[in-house]
């Protein structure tokens, strides 16, 4: 069993769409980023690349590299869980937080979880997405900014199983 931890963050801007877990929640302001900056998205794939460690996003799709602008983090998180499987492991289960001042995600996070855990192959039991503010405090807690912190779990992929992979 391995476990790994992310956290990424995303100054919020007028003109860009918040993506949150593969969603996008309707708000006037959005994450800046070279990718869709898909900020809960990046914490995952962090948490899933530290897990074995294999380094972090920005060393497998560097921002400064034009076939990532505006990538939609979906494929970047698919493409990290694939890196996983060659190494014999697949994730298990995910926890992960979003900061947010506003919008409220609550009514978002269970098509959240259904994203990410179809992204990942996993029932949606195994995908935990909390939303919390900031209580004002902070670049997250003025608005300027969102979140995200995650932890995940990781497996040896069974023999049998590698089979059918
Ligand atoms: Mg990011």
């Amino acid at each position: 069993m391995k476990i790994g931890q992310g956290w990424d963050r995303h100054r919020l801007v007028q003109g860009r769409p918040l993506m949150i877990g593969g969603i996008e929640i309707p708000f006037h302001k959005g994450e800046d980023g070279h990718s869709d900056g898909d900020v809960l998205l990046h914490a995952v794939a962090d948490a899933l690349l530290g897990s074995c460690a294999l380094g972090d996003i920005g060393t497998h799709f560097p921002p400064g590299d034009p076939a990532f602008k505006d990538a939609d983090s979906k494929e970047l998180l698919r493409s990290v869980a694939e890196k996983l499987l060659t190494r014999g492991y697949q994730v298990l289960q995910v926890d992960a937080t979003v900061i947010l001042e506003e919008p409220k995600l609550g009514p978002h996070i269970s098509a959240v979880r259904r994203c990410i855990a179809e992204i990942l192959s996993l029932p949606v039991e195994a995908v935990s997405v909390k939303a919390k503010t900031a209580e004002g405090l902070g670049p997250a807690g003025t608005g300027d900014a969102v979140e995200a912190y995650a932890v995940v779990t990781a497996g040896e992929i069974e023999e049998d199983q590698s089979l059918y992979l």
